[in-house]
C-alpha cells in the first residue's frame, strides 16, 4: 500500500472519529506557476475548498502556506521555478492534519492569497500571488478616466501657458521674426500588442488541443518585429510570455506605455467547429453589432474569472460609469479612430485570410475600454475549426496575419500621424509643424497660395526659406501670420 493511501485512509479514520471535522480531507491535486516581470503567481488547484493562511519570515526569506486539513498530491520537483523569486518549494505535515507549504524566496514578495470557485477548466483553486515592491502596477490601480481627465488638464495648462508665451514673443516686427524652431520631437508611434488569456487561462483549444493563448504569443511577437522593424514605430508588448495580465490591467499598462494604439490578438472557439474566418472588433456603448460578437465578448471577458483576478479587484473599477461631456466626446473620437483602424485592418485581413464578417464588428469587451486610445480586438481565427487551427500553427501563416494587421495599422498611421511624431515630420518633409500649414497640390503657384492666405508672397518665401519661385508639389508650407 502507497504511504499516500495509508495517509488517507488513517486521516479518513480519524475525522470519522472527531465529531466535528464532518469534512472529508483536502488534498492540493496540482501546483501551477506564472512568472511575469513584476509578481510570481503560485496556483494550488484544490480538490476541495479550503482555508489556508500565509504569512511572511525572515532570515531566511520564507513564505508559509498553510492549507487546513489537507495533503499534498502534487509533484512539487517538477515545478520550473525560473525567473518566479522562488528558489525551493518544500511542503510538510503540521498538527496531525494540516498541511504546509514554505517557499524558500531570492528577493522581497508581497504576498496577496484569493480563493476562486470551479469554472470550465478548472475546480477550487487557491491563488497566492507574490509580487515584487516597486515593480507591481497591479496594486496601483489608477482609474483610466481619472488619469485621462488629469493628463488632459495638464495638456490644457500647458497649451495655455505656450499660448501666453507667443503673445509676448509676436512683437510687430515684421521683417525681423526669426523664431528659433522648436526641435520636432519625432517621437516614435507606440503600437500596445496585447496577447490574449495566458498563464492560467488558456483561452480557446482547439480540437487537437491547440491552445489560444499560445498561438497568439507567437503571433504577437511577430507583430512586435514588424512594428518594430519600422522606421517611426515602436511596439510595447503587454505579455510577453507565459502568464496571466488581467483585463483592466492590460489597458492600465498600455496607458502608462504612452500607447497610440493598442490591438488585443486572439483566435477564438465558438460552440461548434463550423465558424471559421478573422473579424476585427471596436467597443460597443450599447450592445453587440453580432450574436457572435456578443457570444465572443462574453467568453473574453470571462477570462479574468478562469485567469484568476481577485473579484474585490474589479469592485475598484469605476469606468464603467461614464463622466461628462468631455468624456463622451473622448470616447467618440476614440471610438471613431478605432473604427477607421478597424477597417484598414480588416481590408488586409481580408486578403490574407476568409472574413467572418465583412465588416468592424463592435461588442462590449472589457480589454477595448480605453477612453482615449484607439483599440480594437482581432481574432485571427476560429481555433475551434480544425482547418483554421492548423493554419494558426503555420508559421508562415502567422506572419501574414502579423503583416496584414500591421499594414492596416500602418497605412493609418502614415495618413493621420499624431503631429508629434516622426511620421507627421517625415510627412511634413522636415519642416516644424508649428503654426499653419498648406501642403502644396498640383498647379498651386507660389503667388496663388499667397493670395489665398492672405499674405505678401515675400513673407511666404522668407517663412520658408525659399530662394526661387520653385515648389514641389506635396511639399508643407508653413503659413506666416499676415
Ligand atoms: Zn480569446
Amino acid at each position: 500500500m502507497r504511504p499516500a493511501i495509508l495517509h488517507r485512509l488513517l486521516a479518513l479514520s480519524l475525522s470519522m472519529m472527531a465529531p466535528l471535522a464532518a469534512v472529508e480531507a483536502g488534498e492540493v491535486e496540482n501546483l501551477r506557476l506564472w512568472a511575469a516581470p513584476d509578481h510570481a503567481r503560485l496556483v494550488f488547484d484544490l480538490a476541495s475548498p479550503t482555508r489556508a493562511k500565509v504569512f511572511s519570515l525572515d532570515n531566511p526569506r520564507r513564505l508559509v502556506i498553510d492549507l487546513d486539513d489537507s495533503r499534498m498530491q502534487a509533484d512539487l520537483d517538477g515545478l520550473d521555478l525560473t525567473g518566479s523569486a522562488i528558489s525551493r518549494i518544500r511542503s510538510g505535515v503540521r498538527e496531525g492534519d494540516d498541511l504546509r507549504v514554505v517557499l524558500d524566496l531570492e528577493r522581497e514578495v508581497a504576498p496577496r492569497h484569493f480563493v476562486l470557485a470551479p469554472n470550465n477548466q478548472y475546480g477550487h483553486r487557491l491563488v497566492v500571488d507574490l509580487e515584487y515592491p516597486g515593480e507591481s502596477a497591479v496594486e496601483d490601480p489608477i482609474d483610466p478616466i481619472e488619469a485621462m481627465i488629469r493628463e488632459q488638464e495638464i495638456a490644457a495648462k500647458r497649451a495655455q501657458a505656450q499660448v501666453d508665451l507667443g503673445g509676448r514673443a509676436v512683437t510687430p516686427e515684421p521683417e525681423a521674426v526669426v523664431q528659433p524652431a522648436q526641435p520636432h520631437p519625432k517621437r516614435d508611434i507606440i503600437i500596445a500588442i496585447d496577447a490574449g488569456h495566458g498563464g492560467e487561462d488558456p483561452g480557446a483549444i482547439g480540437p487537437s488541443g491547440t491552445l489560444e493563448k499560445d498561438v497568439v504569443l507567437q503571433i504577437a511577437k511577430r507583430l512586435q518585429q514588424r512594428v518594430n522593424a519600422t522606421e517611426g514605430f515602436r511596439a510595447v508588448m503587454i505579455r510577453d510570455s507565459d502568464y496571466y495580465v488581467g483585463l483592466r490591467q492590460r489597458t492600465h499598462i498600455a496607458r502608462e506605455q504612452k500607447a497610440d494604439f493598442f490591438v488585443s490578438i486572439h483566435a477564438d472557439a465558438f460552440h461548434s467547429p463550423r465558424p471559421n474566418g478573422s473579424s476585427v472588433f471596436a467597443l460597443s456603448q450599447r450592445g453587440a453589432t453580432s450574436e457572435t460578437a456578443q457570444w465572443l465578448a462574453e467568453s473574453e471577458n470571462k477570462a479574468d474569472l478562469i485567469g484568476g483576478v481577485d473579484g474585490n479587484l474589479s469592485l475598484k473599477d469605476k469606468d464603467e460609469v461614464l463622466r461628462g461631456v468631455l468624456l463622451d466626446l473622448t470616447m467618440t473620437a476614440t471610438l471613431n479612430d478605432s473604427l477607421s483602424i478597424g477597417g484598414q485592418v480588416l481590408d488586409r485581413m481580408g486578403r490574407v485570410n476568409r472574413l467572418h464578417k465583412p465588416r468592424v464588428e463592435q461588442a462590449g469587451f472589457v480589454v477595448l475600454k480605453s477612453p482615449d486610445i484607439p483599440s480594437l480586438l482581432v481574432e485571427t481565427g476560429f481555433i475551434s475549426n480544425p482547418q483554421e487551427e492548423r493554419r494558426l500553427l503555420d508559421p508562415a501563416h502567422q506572419e501574414k496575419m502579423a503583416r496584414a494587421i500591421f499594414a492596416g495599422v500602418e497605412e493609418h498611421f502614415r495618413t493621420n500621424p499624431p503631429p508629434a511624431s516622426l511620421l507627421a515630420w517625415q510627412r511634413d518633409n522636415g519642416r516644424s509643424t508649428a503654426g499653419n500649414e498648406y501642403r502644396i497640390q498640383p498647379g498651386d503657384t507660389l503667388s496663388e497660395i499667397a493670395s489665398r492666405h492672405d499674405v505678401p508672397v515675400r513673407r511666404l518665401k522668407q517663412a520658408n526659406e525659399l530662394n526661387g519661385d520653385v515648389i514641389r508639389v506635396g511639399q508643407v508650407l508653413r503659413i506666416p501670420r499676415s
